[in-house]
């Protein structure tokens, strides 16, 4: 739909907005109509450069054509139906992700929320099924974030934050420790743990990479004690981090691993994959989902699957991922430059990550900006040297005049 149909102005649509929905979100001040490759166009048809992939979704591309043409093909057969025939989508999409990720079986859901949930409950029963009804204990990393359903949430390891805060009793069962600290998460190890649970890189809490060491730690610590190793790839799944799962990238196998945003190249899907020995506590009645396996979600996802993999962008999310950091690195006020494959942080040594990201968007560049002092890269992985160089002529510019903002502020209180 365009405002041009409507008869409305941008401001009246702004309005109805501020009116009618609940607002979570700070609203970046202008109207995206279409989107393609690189770009997202505004009613006007600024064509604005993309480095926020519809937060690390719009992986293969915006409105990538193998992903636009698999679910027109779908729509014309099948848009939804009941969990219990057979499909052509579920299977195919089954087949293919389980033999990428060397997992065994996959449980379809509609988002990484719910992907973290079924991976919590798959973990949960497989403790108590199998070892007795109070190990169902899960431990995960401080800072990170699992979404925003109870579980998931509990899971997030930010009690004071907004994501939990004022929402009554969390789900009882998840203890914290410090990401990347292999010493913490032993010491919270009790008889009743189950599972470890981490983001291979902790996106959402201002992209920090797990170490090499610390990944194949929590492997060895996790058989030593009979526990699952559950990663959450729900942003960092499907290319983003230079390999398929970043899980690959490292070496190291998870029991269980959730994932959604590329898996679905823009429809909404997640998905929990697990080894046999875990998937099989799900049985009838066990879980299930309404949505879970959509078929035109299920067809985009094929398709946005075998576009990353056909065409290794995860190649490519490494090295533009590399010459990215390179470039930033050499940014006025840059401390640190982190991340793996595209999903780059860059963190600043005075607080302007959200003063960059307003300078960024009123120069038609798209970034995200996490805490005071962070700004986030996460473009589709087909972007280009040019690209970036763009990114970094910009992002020169506005922190140019964040820094000098910022320093305007400091004199004058
Ligand atoms: N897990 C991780 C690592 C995420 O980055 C996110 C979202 O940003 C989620 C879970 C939640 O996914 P969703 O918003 O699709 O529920």
């Amino acid at each position: 739909m365009r405002l041009k149909d409507t008869g409305l102005t941008p401001k009246e649509l702004k309005d109805i907005v501020g009116k009618y929905m609940v607002e979570t979100y700070e609203r970046y001040d202008f109207i995206a109509e279409r989107a393609e490759g690189m770009y997202i166009y505004d009613e006007e048809g600024n064509a604005y450069l993309d480095f926020y992939g519809g937060v690390a979704v719009n992986s293969p591309g915006n409105r990538n054509e193998r992903v636009v043409e698999a679910v027109k093909e779908q729509l014309d057969d099948i848009m939804h139906t009941f969990n219990y025939p057979y499909t052509v989508p579920q299977a195919l999409l089954a087949k293919k992700i389980c033999d990428t990720a060397f997992m065994n079986k996959i449980f379809y859901q509609n988002s990484g929320a719910e992907a973290n949930e079924c991976m919590i409950k798959m973990a949960r029963k497989y403790g108590i099924d199998n070892f007795g009804p109070e190990r169902y204990h899960i431990i995960t990393a401080k800072n990170s974030f699992h979404g925003r359903t109870y579980g998931a949430m509990a899971a997030t390891g930010q009690p004071e934050s907004a994501v939990q805060k004022s929402f009554g009793a969390m789900l009882p069962g998840f203890s914290y420790a410090e990401f990347n600290n292999l010493e913490d998460f032993a010491s919270k190890v009790t008889e009743n743990t189950i599972a470890i649970l981490i983001e291979p890189v902790q996106g959402e809490g201002g992209v920090h990479p797990a170490r090499q060491e610390f990944i194949e730690g929590l492997r060895k610590l996790c058989d030593e004690h009979g526990m699952l190793l559950l990663f959450d790839e729900v942003q960092t799944g499907w290319g983003r981090t230079g390999a398929p799962m970043a899980y690959m990238g490292y070496g190291v196998k998870p029991d269980a691993v959730s994932m959604a945003k590329a898996m679905g190249g823009g429809m909404p899907i997640g998905a929990c994959c697990a080894l046999d020995k875990v998937a099989a506590v799900f049985t009838a009645g066990t879980h299930g989902s309404t949505y879970g396996g959509h078929a035109l979600a299920c067809a985009a996802a094929y398709a946005s699957v075998s576009e990353i993999i056909d065409k290794d962008l995860s190649r490519n999310a490494y090295e533009m991922g590399e010459y990215m950091k390179k470039q930033l690195a050499l940014l006025p006020h840059v401390k640190e430059v982190r991340g793996r494959g595209l999903l780059v942080g860059c963190e600043y040594d005075i607080p302007i990550a959200a003063e960059v990201k307003h300078g960024c968007l009123d120069r038609l560049v798209l970034i995200t900006a996490i805490g005071d002092s962070v700004n986030r890269m996460i473009p589709p992985l087909i972007v280009t040297k040019k690209q970036i160089d763009k990114l970094i002529r910009i992002m020169r510019a506005a922190i140019e005049d964040a820094a000098e903002k910022y320093y305007d502020m400091d004199m004058a209180s």
